[in-house]
């Protein structure tokens, strides 16, 4: 697998989950990661855990102040991008007489617009030999009842993975997607569930995985790091499911 020294590593949701879990991955790696995310405690902890080759940028990804003033700080420290993980997001169910504008509005501006205008002013710091990698989700691919405005949000991340590898190809920029299925991560605990539902969702949702169990963030890093490395210089375009078989058995 390729070395990941001094390689630059911009991640945004870098302070949580699944994108602090590959900040370590990468980190442990030898890379330089700048971490974006909302809030500025955590955004301080994860940091601090991730060292001296570590920074974090606090701001939302649907206020174009926040990006540039992200891009404007990875610029001005590392004068590169080489793997942008593109994965703030945010999780809400609702069945379809209950999804109000509002919730359609959230979703669809941090989960599409935000990662769309991540990439797009990411872009100028990115050159050959760089990739993309979107954070989508098995429910672009199921259909999970509650899930029609996140799951479309996934789809629409999913098909940007296309576009863009078409868009970027001769630019030398692979663009893919890493597709989780259901990971313990505080995602859960953000849906507006009680601790005891929470339990219920993980238990339930872990019977639905093939492999009986949820994945851990972790597992969802490894395979953003095998999609960033020389190792996949030939894949672009494509979404890799991590699921337990959630989607593929
Ligand atoms: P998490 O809640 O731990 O992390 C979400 C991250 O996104 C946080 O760091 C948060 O700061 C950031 N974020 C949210 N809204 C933002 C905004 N407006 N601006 C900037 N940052 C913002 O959850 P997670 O499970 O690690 O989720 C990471 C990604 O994985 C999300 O895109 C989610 O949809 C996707 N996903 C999660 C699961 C799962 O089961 N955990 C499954 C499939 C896909």
């Amino acid at each position: 697998m390729t070395s990941f020294t001094n390689k630059v590593v911009v991640i945004t949701g870098g302070n949580s989950g699944i994108g602090l879990a590959t900040a370590q991955a990468f980190a442990k790696d030898g890379a330089k990661v700048v971490i974006f995310g909302r809030d500025r405690e955590s955004l301080r902890n994860a940091a601090e855990t991730l060292g001296a080759n570590a920074s974090a940028i606090q701001g939302d990804v649907t206020k174009a102040a926040d990006l540039d003033a992200l891009i404007a700080h990875v610029k001005k420290t590392h004068g590169r991008i080489d793997t942008l993980f593109v994965n703030a997001g945010v999780a809400e169910f609702r069945p379809v007489d209950l999804a109000d504008e509002a919730h359609f509005d959230k979703l669809f501006d941090i989960n599409v617009k935000g990662a769309y205008y991540t990439v797009q002013k990411a872009l100028p710091l990115m050159g050959q030999g760089s990739s993309i990698v979107f954070t989508t989700s098995g429910a672009q691919e199921l259909g999970m009842a509650g899930a029609s405005v996140y799951g479309a949000t996934k789809a629409a991340l999913r098909s940007f993975a296309r576009t863009l590898s078409a868009d970027l190809k001769d630019r030398g920029i692979r663009v893919n997607a890493v597709s989780p299925g259901p990971v313990q991560t505080p995602i859960f605990g953000r849906m507006g569930l009680s601790h005891e539902q929470i339990e219920g969702f993980s238990k339930e949702i872990a019977g639905q995985v093939p492999m009986g169990r949820v994945g851990q963030a972790s597992e969802i890093a490894a395979a953003v790091k095998f999609l960033a490395s020389d190792g996949a210089a030939y894949i672009t375009g494509a979404s890799l499911p991590v699921d337990g078989g959630m989607t593929t058995l």
